[in-house]
């Protein structure tokens, strides 16, 4: 988009304070967002809008959070399906359900891997996500001969 939908006018970079509400605790934070010089409208790229969800359910994980409401958001930042995440961390879909709807703890482990998956997200890697798929399809190792790697 180059130009305003409402009246043409042209957009300019800017960055709008956005905030929301997860596991009782209020998130803030600046969005690369643009204005339209003409009527002040704002639009936000839905890249940008993901990457600040990414970046509140960073917080949630790094602070411990472990309520189901924290527990959805963080997978729903993720952009990933109940049933996904189920499989990748090998538990019935309807525990994740239920965790998500507060009806059973959040398993410790679960958080910290939909954590991991989050920072990874947000810094461009894929390393959990590589290890939980890895579990899905496990390869005998016994016998094996392996090289690894100095570092
Ligand atoms: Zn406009």
């Amino acid at each position: 988009m180059k130009q305003c939908v409402k009246c043409n006018g042209a957009l300019s970079a800017t960055e709008v304070r956005e905030e929301v509400r997860v596991a009782g605790a209020t998130f803030a934070g600046l969005v690369r967002a643009r204005r339209c010089d003409g009527c002040g409208e704002v639009y936000i790229a839905a890249e940008d809008a993901m990457r600040f969800d990414l970046r509140v359910a960073r917080e949630l994980g790094i602070r411990g959070a472990a309520t189901g409401e924290a527990f959805k958001f963080m997978r729903k930042a993720l952009a990933m399906r109940a049933a996904d995440l189920a499989g990748l961390l090998g538990v019935a879909a309807e525990t994740v359900s239920r965790w998500e709807r507060g009806e059973r703890s959040v398993d410790r482990a679960a958080l910290t891997v939909v954590g991991a998956l989050v920072v990874d997200k947000l810094e461009g890697r894929a390393t959990t996500m590589k290890l939980l798929k890895a579990q899905q399809a496990p390869q005998a190792v016994e016998g094996l001969q392996l090289a690894v790697g100095q570092k």
